[in-house]
C-alpha cells in the first residue's frame, strides 16, 4: 500500500528514473534492424529481426522473455496465412495487475508490393518498438508492484494481426490490463512541410464506452487513460508533454492500441506530431532521419506512465456521487484500508482534469466544496493510477 513516505520516495525515484534514459541502446537497435532488407510479416527476416530483438531483451537482467506464435490470416497483405512471431519481455511485480508497453517492428513497402520490397521502417515503427526496449531497461534496475509487459509486434502493416493476437489471448487468459501505451511513429519531429515540434507528442483515444469495455464507471476506459497521462506528466519532463487527441487514430489510419480497446482493455497510441507521410512505407524510412533526442523523450514519458501506474493501487470500486441536490458534493466508493485516493474534477468542457485532492481511504466518502457540481465532471483513482470518472 502506499503511504505518503514511500510516494515521496516513488516521486524522487521517477525523476531518477528519466535521467536514466539515454539515445545509446535505441541507436544501436533501430541501426541494426532498419539495415536489414525489410521485416515484412511474410518473411524470414521477420523472424531474424525477432530473435535479435528477444536477444536485446534478454541482456536485460529480471525479464522473462517470449517469442510469440501466432496465425497471420490470408488476407490482402498475407498471399498465404502462415505462422509469424513477436517478441514478449515481461517484468514481474508482485502483483499480476499489467501494464503494456511496445510498438510494431514488422515494415512495409506499400510503393513496391513485392515482399522483399526494401522497407527500413527506422521511425514506422522501429522508433516505437525501440524506446519500449529502453524503458525496459530502466525500469528492471528497481522493483515494482505490477507487472510490466513490453511487447515487440509484428503483423501491423498487415492489419494489426500481432496485437490482436496478443489482445485476444490476454481476454482468454484473464489478464488484469491497467494500461497499453502503444507508441508508433515516434520519431519524426519535423516534416518535409517545414512543420517542427519536438516539444509534444500526440496521444490518441478512443471516445468512451467502446466495444466490450465496462464502460463509464471503470478505468477500461482509452480516453480516461490519455488524460491520465497528461495529468501525470505535468512538470516532470523539462520542455516536453504529450498533446492529447480525441480520436481514435490519424484520419483513415490504424494501429495496435485498436486491438487491445476492442477487446475492453485500455489503449493509448503516441505518434510523434509532425508526420513525414512522404517516407512513410517507403524506402526512405532510413534511421538518418530518426531523431533521436526526440524518441528519448517519447521514451521519458512512457517511463514516467508506467512508473506510476506500476506502483499504483487499483482504482476504487463502488464509486458514486451523492445524488442528493447540495451545495457540496459527495463522492463515495468501497474503501480499502491504507490506500489514499485522488479526486479530481474539472469543467464539463474541459479535456484535461483542472483540479484535485488527496483523501484518506478509511472512510469511503469525501466532500469537494464550493465547486458547482452540474457544471463539473468528477473523477477518483488510487494515487498513480487512473482515476474512475464519475459522469
Ligand atoms: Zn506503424
Amino acid at each position: 500500500m502506499l503511504s505518503p513516505f514511500s510516494a515521496f520516495l516513488i516521486l524522487q525515484t521517477q525523476g531518477d528514473l528519466v535521467r536514466e534514459v539515454r539515445p545509446d541502446l535505441m541507436k544501436e537497435v533501430v541501426g541494426h534492424l532498419s539495415a536489414m532488407p525489410n521485416r515484412n510479416t511474410n518473411n524470414a527476416t521477420l523472424t531474424q529481426a525477432a530473435e535479435y530483438i528477444a536477444d536485446i531483451y534478454r541482456r536485460i537482467p529480471g525479464l522473462q522473455v517470449e517469442i510469440m506464435k501466432y496465425e497471420a490470416p490470408k488476407s490482402s497483405r498475407v498471399p498465404e496465412a502462415k505462422e509469424v512471431v513477436q517478441v514478449l519481455a515481461t517484468l514481474p511485480g508482485e502483483t499480476d495487475r499489467r501494464i503494456v508497453i511496445g510498438g510494431h517492428f514488422d515494415s512495409i513497402n506499400m510503393q513496391d508490393r513485392s515482399l522483399d520490397a526494401i522497407a527500413p521502417g527506422a521511425n514506422d515503427d522501429l522508433s516505437g518498438m525501440s524506446q519500449a526496449i529502453e524503458v525496459a531497461r530502466v525500469m528492471a534496475k528497481i522493483k515494482w508492484r505490477n507487472t510490466l509487459v513490453f511487447v515487440a509486434f509484428s503483423g501491423e502493416e498487415q492489419g494489426l494481426f500481432g496485437s490482436r493476437a496478443l489482445a485476444r489471448r490476454a481476454k482468454v487468459e484473464g489478464w488484469k490490463i491497467d494500461a497499453v501505451l502503444s507508441s508508433d511513429i515516434v520519431g519524426n519531429s519535423a516534416s518535409l512541410n517545414g512543420q517542427t515540434d519536438k516539444h509534444h507528442v500526440r496521444v490518441f483515444s478512443e471516445d468512451a464506452p467502446i466495444a466490450g469495455s465496462r464502460g463509464l464507471g471503470s478505468t477500461d476506459n482509452s480516453r480516461e487513460l490519455a488524460r491520465f497521462i497528461e495529468w501525470n506528466a505535468r512538470g516532470k519532463l523539462r520542455g516536453f508533454e504529450p498533446k492529447l487527441v480525441f480520436r481514435r487514430d490519424r484520419y483513415q489510419r490504424g494501429g495496435d492500441h485498436t486491438s487491445f480497446n476492442q477487446e475492453g482493455f485500455s489503449a493509448v497510441r503516441f505518434t510523434e506530431v509532425y508526420e513525414e507521410f512522404t517516407r512513410q512505407h517507403t524506402k526512405d524510412d532510413l534511421v538518418k532521419f530518426v531523431d533521436f533526442n526526440y524518441v528519448e523523450n517519447v521514451a521519458r514519458l512512457n517511463l514516467i506512465t508506467a512508473a506510476s501506474l506500476a506502483n499504483a493501487d487499483p482504482a476504487p470500486t463502488q464509486v458514486r456521487l451523492d445524488p442528493r441536490q447540495a451545495h457540496d458534493t459527495i463522492v463515495r466508493w468501497r474503501p480499502v484500508a491504507g490506500v489514499t485516493y485522488r479526486i479530481y474534477w474539472r469543467d464539463s468542457t474541459s479535456p484535461v482534469w483542472q483540479h484535485s485532492m488527496d483523501v484518506d481511504a478509511k472512510l469511503g466518502e469525501a466532500k469537494i466544496s464550493k465547486v458547482n457540481k452540474d457544471d463539473t465532471t468528477f473523477g477518483i483513482g488510487a494515487v498513480g493510477g487512473v482515476p474512475v470518472a464519475l459522469e
